[in-house]
């Protein structure tokens, strides 16, 4: 196959064309040993869009050997923060330049619409560069008095090396500026293994580096199936970190490869099964709204996706009301129509998950509220739904479902709330809503949580850190905490005037 491929897009009345090809050394290269290749689908009419090379092990160690080869010439402690941070934000002029093809393609891909990706995901993406290179220049170590006359210590932070980074395919292009720029701020190289159901964008945002001026090797992209080239990255001897966001159940593997391997740094963004607390003091119109958010957000495949809400029993019958005409005015549609607020999911494999969850929901005897009904026609669509009369022990209660599908269950005291939100093992996102300050400092208090949102949901920003804790993982992405996961600080003991005595 070629290098690069354009896809016609009639309903925008335009073509794009797409790398096709893995990028090593700033190149766009084939496979050194496979025929392999991973087609692209559009999920909104389960079209191929294209065909991209899918790497082997081979291509893995090829992108490696460029990394390490940049970390060790050009980049690592070969640059500096100033320089750094001109390249950061020259790439981040390139993608606010290419904002809008760069959504038409996410929205391809992914399915979400296109407004939702540029002025979301594309717009984050820009001020997550600009904000880590503001850092660039930034990354300091300690000066530490061991005794005022004869010695003192200082640290550094090194980068840490060549970082694998493993993302998902939920936020293509975010989770691609999550991993890249903290990486590159700090002076590590980059083997990033795109999803193998959204390589696109990726592929797209690889040209903008070379634009944008970064030395060959510095960062490289490996579209490939997550058991060739995820775990190959995981188990590699010469990766020093990798990062990771995904599903648990993959988290846990990459852990054992780094283990069994070269016991690399492993920082994991898992799932979260998020509860959404609703008192009865809140602003329920509001409270709805963000409920809503909550868990139809890009149609609800979002690690934080508020999926259980759970409502005091004095309003449940009033809010649940008003939540079901939220959900229901939301427009399910093409990522490519203006008037779609949400579209399908991102393939048929997670499509089928959540028809099994909301089929097991049905089953185990929960009430369908709103939605539960499939749609006829092509696209992978599950428009809002809601069950109530949930009960702890049923799947739809405990385990992620990565879809707009909402269990809602209520509470009689703030303590009963705070039970059955943290009655998971996951750790990822919460929320809750009301008017009592005191209750919101308790509640976000003992909520066992990485992210407690208070009168609002799902927001992030790129100055604060956000991850996980229990089985939703560790590490911190965003803020200045992503920068500890690429660095790694080295200790010097300086001695000016002590002189040691020998023998002991
Ligand atoms: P996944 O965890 O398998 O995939 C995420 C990434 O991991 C992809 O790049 C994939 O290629 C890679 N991967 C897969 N197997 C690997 C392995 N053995 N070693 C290294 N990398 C590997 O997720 P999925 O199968 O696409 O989705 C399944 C479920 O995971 C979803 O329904 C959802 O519940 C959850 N999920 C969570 C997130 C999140 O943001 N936390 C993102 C995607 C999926």
């Amino acid at each position: 196959m070629g290098l690069s491929t354009t896809i016609q897009v009639p309903r925008l009345n335009k073509s794009i064309t797409i790398p096709t090809g893995l990028f090593i050394n700033n190149e766009f290269v084939a496979s050194i040993d496979s025929k392999e290749v991973i087609e692209a689908i559009n999920p909104a009419t389960e079209e191929v869009l294209c065909a991209v090379v899918a790497a082997s092990e081979k291509d893995i160690d090829a992108a490696v050997a460029a990394a390490r080869k940049a970390f060790s010439t050009s980049w690592g402690k070969n640059v500096t923060g100033f320089e750094r941070s001109r390249l950061l934000n020259k790439l981040a002029d390139l993608i606010e330049r290419d904002a809008q093809e760069l959504a038409e393609l996410e929205s391809l891909n992914n399915g979400k619409p296109v407004k939702m990706a540029r002025d979301s995901d594309i717009g984050d993406t820009i001020q997550c560069l600009r904000y880590y290179a503001g850092w660039a220049d930034k990354v300091l170590g300690q000066t530490i008095e061991v005794d005022n006359k004869t010695k003192l210590a200082f640290t550094r932070n090194e980068p840490i090396g060549v970082c694998g980074q493993i993302i998902p395919w939920n936020y293509p292009i975010m989770m691609w500026a999550w991993k890249v720029a903290p990486a590159l701020a700090v002076g590590c190289t980059i083997v990033m293994k795109p999803s193998e159901l959204t390589p696109l964008t990726a592929l797209k945002l690889s040209e903008l580096v070379k634009e944008a001026g970064f030395p060959p090797g510095v960062v490289n992209t490996v579209p490939s199936l997550g058991p060739v080239g995820g775990a190959a990255l995981a188990s590699h001897l010469d990766v020093d970190k990798v990062a990771f966001t995904g599903s648990t159940v993959t988290g846990r593997k990459i852990m054992e490869a780094a283990c069994k391997s070269n016991l690399k740094k492993v920082s994991l963004e898992l799932g979260g099964k998020s509860p959404h607390l609703i008192f009865e003091s809140a602003d329920l119109d509001q409270a709805a709204n963000w409920a809503a958010l909550g868990i139809c957000y890009n149609s609800g495949q979002d690690c934080t996706a508020g999926s259980r809400v759970y409502v005091q029993e004095s309003i449940y019958d009033k809010f649940l009301a008003i939540l079901v005409e939220k959900m229901k005015a939301l427009t399910i549609g093409d990522g490519l129509d203006d008037k779609s607020g949400g579209g399908p999911l991102v393939s048929k494999t997670q499509y089928d998950r959540v028809w099994g969850y909301i089929d097991s929901g049905k089953k185990e005897g929960a009430q369908v509220v709103l939605g539960g009904e499939k749609r006829k026609g092509k696209g992978y669509y599950v428009d809002p739904t809601i069950f109530g009369n949930i009960k702890p022990e049923m799947k739809i209660v405990k385990e992620e479902i990565f879809g707009p599908v909402l269990a809602v269950g209520q509470f009689k005291t703030e303590s009963e709330a705070i039970e059955l939100a943290n009655a998971t093992t996951y750790g990822l996102g919460a929320g809750l809503h009301s008017n009592d300050a005191n209750q919101c400092m308790r509640v976000s208090s003992a909520l066992e949580a990485g992210t407690v949102w208070v009168n609002q949901y799902n927001m992030l920003n790129n100055n604060v850190p956000f991850g996980g804790k229990k089985q939703s993982g560790f590490g911190r992405e965003l803020g200045s905490h992503a920068l500890d996961e690429y660095t790694s600080v080295k200790a010097i003991h300086w001695n000016f005037g002590e002189k040691l005595d020998w023998p002991l």
